[in-house]
C-alpha cells in the first residue's frame, strides 16, 4: 500500500485541479491520497466525482496556525466538513488571505514591483490565495527565477520586506475544533527550519497532551537527522508518525509519493476519525 497523505491543488496554492490530481495519484500508483489545500475542503466535490478506481480519497485540509508567533500548519483529516465551528474557523483563515494578499501587493508596489491584485487573482483563481501565487506573480514579472526564490527575507519569507500576516489559529484552538468535528490532527513538517522559525520540542509536547494525534516526519523540509530525531520525539510522546509528499504540482518539485504513510499509521487515523471516511474510487465520471 502506497500512502500519500498531504497534497494541494488549485483549490489552494498547487496548480493541479483536484481532478487532474486524483488521476495523477492513481497513474503514481498510490492507494491512498489525502487532499489537504490550506484552509478550504473546496476541492473535495471534484476530487471525488473524478476519483479513479483502485485509488482511496482521504478528505482534509491544512490549517494555518501560529504559536507565540511561530506560523505552523496543521493537518487535519476525516472531520465532518458541515461542523459549524471548524467551518466558520476555516473560512475566516481563508478569507483573511484577501486582503493579506492586497497587503503584500502594495507592499511590492513600495519597492518598485509592478504586480496588480489583478495578476495575483488570476493566478489563484477560485484557489485560497497565498504567498505561492504572489510568487508566481513575482517570477511573471522576471523579479525572481523560481517560486521558491521568492521566499527570502528581501520578499516573501516570514518577516521579509512585503511578508504581511494572516489570521492564524491558536494551534490548541484547532485540535480542540478538528477533535470536535470528528477529525484526526497532525502537525505538519513541525520541523521545516527553511520555512522559518519553528516551535520547540515542549510545544509539540504540550499539543500531545491537548489532543494532537500525530506529526508528520518524512517531508522533504526534514533531512535525516531531522526526521530520526522526530521519530524518537513522536515515540516518547506517543504521536502517529506519518510522510508525505507535500505535492503542489509545478509550484514545488516533490512528486507525489515521494514519502508516504506506514499503512498501520493510516489505519489508525481511520480508526479514531468519526467526522468523515475515506472514499474508494469508483472509476471517475470525468
Ligand atoms: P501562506 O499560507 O500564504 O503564508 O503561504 C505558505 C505556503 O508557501 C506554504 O504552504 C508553502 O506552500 C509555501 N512556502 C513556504 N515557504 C516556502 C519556501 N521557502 N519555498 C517555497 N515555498 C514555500
Ligand atoms: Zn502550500
Ligand atoms: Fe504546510
Ligand atoms: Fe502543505
Amino acid at each position: 500500500m502506497r500512502i500519500d497523505l498531504h497534497t494541494h491543488s488549485t483549490a489552494s496554492d498547487g496548480t493541479d485541479t483536484p481532478a487532474e490530481l486524483v488521476r495523477k495519484a492513481a497513474a503514481a500508483g498510490l492507494d491512498v491520497v489525502a487532499l489537504t489545500d490550506h484552509d478550504t475542503t473546496r476541492g473535495h466535490a471534484e476530487a471525488l466525482a473524478a476519483l479513479p478506481q483502485g485509488l482511496t480519497l482521504v478528505t482534509g485540509a491544512e490549517l494555518s496556525c501560529r504559536l507565540d508567533g511561530v506560523s505552523m500548519h496543521l493537518l487535519a483529516y476525516l472531520f465532518d466538513p458541515e461542523e459549524p465551528a471548524l467551518l466558520a474557523e476555516r473560512e475566516l483563515v481563508r478569507d483573511d488571505r484577501v486582503p493579506r494578499a492586497k497587503g503584500m501587493i502594495a507592499r511590492l508596489n513600495e519597492l518598485g514591483v509592478p504586480v496588480t491584485w489583478e495578476q495575483v487573482a488570476r493566478i489563484a483563481g477560485n484557489g485560497s490565495v497565498g504567498r505561492p501565487h504572489v510568487a508566481s506573480a513575482l517570477v511573471e514579472l522576471g523579479v525572481v527565477d523560481s517560486v521558491s526564490d521568492a521566499f527570502t527575507p528581501e520578499w516573501l519569507a516570514d518577516g521579509g520586506r512585503a511578508y504581511v500576516p494572516k489570521h492564524e489559529t491558536d494551534p490548541f484552538e484547532a485540535v480542540r475544533l478538528v477533535k470536535n468535528a470528528g477529525g484526526v490532527a497532525v502537525f505538519a513538517h513541525p520541523a521545516a527550519v527553511k520555512r522559518g522559525r519553528t516551535v520547540p520540542d515542549s510545544a509539540i509536547a504540550e499539543l500531545a497532551r491537548a489532543g494532537l494525534d500525530g506529526i508528520e516526519v518524512d517531508h522533504m523540509d526534514h533531512d535525516p537527522g531531522t526526521r530520526a530525531r522526530l521519530r524518537s520525539l513522536a515515540g516518547e510522546l506517543e504521536l502517529l508518525v506519518t510522510g508525505s509528499s507535500d505535492y503542489h504540482g509545478s509550484r514545488k518539485t516533490c512528486v507525489l509519493g515521494e514519502f508516504s504513510t506506514d499503512p498501520e499509521v493510516y489505519g489508525e487515523i481511520t480508526r479514531r476519525a468519526t467526522g468523515a471516511f475515506p472514499v474508494p474510487g469508483t472509476g471517475g465520471a470525468v
